[in-house]
């Protein structure tokens, strides 16, 4: 808007259909249209056909910016997006974008889990990123982190802010310093390496469940690099899922109950879990 004088109702939003809700919250509060992008049923991954139909009619329509926010990590699904589905595109239709990374998930495991990902600043096409660290880092809730490149802020900066010593670059405004200093904690105590070795640990322990689901040839969605198991409803008993707290998509018609695996999800609970399916089945 600074630079190029657009109007609310020539930005799209642009997401998948597994991107969290506050991307609706999101659109709404900027009043800027939305487009969630159809992902398969199986791979959670962008259907990239469909949305360049989307995205041709939207044009036609005056879309002439686009804002796109690929996921490291899904809440649901722990799917990771591959953001040249998004920029290939806008990229061939010519139409001017920035493109987010909603870390919000993942940005405490994923980068740790899979080194040669380019869901960071090393990948020029990306603007900003979002981190919280009140999902896997277990901070006290308000501890999302907002990441931009140098020389962006200017545009979040409050210019009429002037009793506040130092710039406001916050929606939120006044903010508790002591969620910086737990989030600061949490961090020193684990360290680099620690944080490492915990990541592994969860990893070998999804891929040690993941092994026992397809023994079992039951239905899941998994990336290989995230500690998130999503499991067809068809393939576990709704009183089980309930029993052992599986989180499911739809509260009122679950299609989907999931799995995080944490440090409390030992492989002990995790049998327990498999033997009461294999009990049922028999
Ligand atoms: C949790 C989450 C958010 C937003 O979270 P709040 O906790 O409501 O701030 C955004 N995106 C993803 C993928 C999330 O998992």
């Amino acid at each position: 808007m600074y630079e190029f004088n657009a109007k609310p109702e020539e930005i799209l939003l642009v997401c998948s259909a597994d991107s969290h809700y506050s991307m609706a919250k999101s659109a709404n509060l900027l009043n800027i249209p939305l487009l969630k992008a159809e992902v398969d049923q199986f791979t959670r991954k962008i259907d990239s056909e469909k949305l360049k139909t989307s995205l041709i009619a939207k044009k036609e329509n005056g879309t002439k910016y686009i804002i796109a926010v690929a996921n490291m990590m899904t809440t649901m699904f722990g799917s990771v997006d591959d953001p040249s589905d998004y920029t290939s595109l806008f990229s061939a239709l010519d139409l001017p974008y920035k493109l987010h990374i909603d870390g919000a998930y993942g940005g405490f495991y994923y980068p740790f889990s899979n080194k040669e990902n380019i869901l960071n600043f090393n990948n020029p096409d990306i603007t900003s990123i979002t981190i919280d660290a009140h999902k896997m880092a277990q901070a006290p809730y308000g501890t999302g982190i907002f990441l931009i490149r140098k020389d962006w802020m200017k545009f979040a900066q409050t210019k009429e802010a002037s009793y506040v010593e130092g710039d406001d670059c916050t929606l939120i405004g006044s903010r508790s310093g002591a969620n910086a200093v737990s989030v600061w904690m949490i961090l020193s105590k684990y360290g680099p390496y620690g944080w490492m070795e915990k990541i592994f640990v969860l990893q070998k322990r999804t891929d040690w469940l993941c092994e026992q689901l397809q023994s079992r040839n039951l239905v899941f969605f998994r990336d290989k690099h995230a500690n998130i198991v999503t499991i067809d409803s068809s393939s576990v008993d709704y009183e089980i899922a309930e029993h052992y707290h599986l989180i499911p998509d739809n509260h009122n018609d679950p299609k989907w109950f999931k799995i995080v695996v944490m440090d409390h999800v030992s492989i002990d609970k995790l049998k327990e879990f498999l033997t009461a399916i294999d009990e049922k089945r028999d």
